[in-house]
């Protein structure tokens, strides 16, 4: 599709009285890519398929959460057709997340049509593991490249206390079945939380390095109002490295993944990476190269910021002509602000929106 054909066509009904919290401005555009304001060129679509969850992180939701209505949700059909139109506008690299993407029907069926479309390089996954064992193969046949799977402690009694609902054995059996189905690239993304998982962090390394895995290190972030004090249990990168350093000789790589983790490895040891993402202590805005869109088909262009484009509204005006969603999906460019500021809000989160909602 030539860049030209986006800037005739008409502005969606549905963005009419659309108020950005920024100013739009227009955006420099290549051929067939989305470059915002700031010159970042965004090539990464996180897709949440389900704002429902079979665990309540007590960091991540509130215990006792209303989920959306089945009509405020996107169909997987709609969910296609959005990834099809980044996808012509040059984003390459798409992750399905949630909620828990694996507990919405048919994610398989969005997953394999996904990765049957030509411009997608990477088709990548973020699950909490609880489904994993059953998943496993498919997820495998359906051509998902990488897989996060979050845990933040091995200790039974503690994952149920932090996961308020999960089984910690269930997640360890579904790790256990990706390895055996040969998916490669799987990663373990653990939140760090003082008081909490912190007496863990060298074990979770070793259990990565056992299983010839990667996992990465997360600073908690304030997104949604949650029961507990996140100035009290923030735990930054710098000192979770010191704390691995006493057990292990950890020297920096220098690799990226093409996101924001910044990767350790122990001398000798080739199948596993330990990585950092630090939102608060090495802000990453910058390299910003990705936008959210929600299971409500809200297009968030920060993970940190109100600023919003709702989509459903142009998808279900326009069902049978993708032209006007390309459009808004340009038109997003230019709302999306320079970074966040999260360590002004540690206690007091300006984004309401819990992070199972706007996907992790
Ligand atoms: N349910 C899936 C899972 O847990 O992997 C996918 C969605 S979850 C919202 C994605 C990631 O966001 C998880 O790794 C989770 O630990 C992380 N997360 C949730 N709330 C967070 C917060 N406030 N700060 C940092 N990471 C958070
Ligand atoms: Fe569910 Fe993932 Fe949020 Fe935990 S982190 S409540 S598993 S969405």
């Amino acid at each position: 599709m030539r860049n030209e054909s986006l800037h005739q066509e008409s502005v969606p009904a549905a963005l009419e009285g659309f108020r950005p919290t920024t100013t739009p401005e227009t955006s420099p555009h290549a051929d067939g890519t989305l470059v915002d304001k700031y010159g970042r060129h965004i090539t990464y679509l996180r897709l949440s398929i389900t704002d429902r969850c079979d665990f309540r992180c007590f960091y991540c939701m509130a215990e006792d959460m209303t989920f959306l209505p089945r009509d405020q949700v996107l169909s997987l059909e709609e969910c296609l057709r959005i990834v099809r139109a980044f996808v012509e506008l040059g984003v390459y690299k798409v992750r399905i997340t949630g909620g828990e993407p694996l507990v919405r029907r048919d994610a398989l069926w969005l997953l394999r049509e996904i990765g049957r479309l030509s411009g997608v390089r990477e088709l990548v996954l973020t699950t909490n593991g609880s489904q994993l064992e059953h998943f496993a193969e498919a997820l495998q046949e359906a051509g998902v490249k990488r897989i996060n799977i979050s845990l933040d402690t091995l200790r039974p009694e503690r994952f149920r206390e932090i996961t308020r609902v999960g089984e910690l054995d269930k997640v360890l059996r579904g790790i256990d079945r990706a390895l055996a189905a040969g998916l490669a690239g799987l990663k373990l993304n653990t939140v760090m939380m003082r008081g909490v998982n912190d007496d863990e962090f060298a074990d979770l390394v070793q259990y990565a390095f056992d299983k010839g895995i990667d996992i990465s290190f997360i600073e908690e972030m304030p997104l949604g109002a949650v029961d507990h004090s996140r100035a009290t249990t923030f735990f930054g990168s710098d000192e979770a490295l010191t704390l691995l350093r006493r057990r292990y000789d950890l020297v920096a790589s220098g690799e990226t993944t093409g996101g924001p983790a910044r990767y350790w490895r122990v001398p000798g040891n080739t199948r596993s990476k330990v990585g950092f993402i630090s939102p608060y202590t090495h802000n990453f805005c910058d390299s910003c190269n990705r936008v959210r869109v929600t299971c409500k088909g809200e297009l968030f262009p920060c993970l940190g910021q109100n600023d919003v484009l709702p989509l459903m509204p142009v998808l279900r005006q326009h069902p049978d002509d993708d032209a006007p969603l390309r459009q808004a999906i340009v038109a997003s460019m230019g709302i999306k602000p320079k970074g966040h500021d999260f360590n002004e809000q540690m206690e007091r989160p300006k984004v309401v929106r819990f992070m199972s909602m706007t996907g992790g």
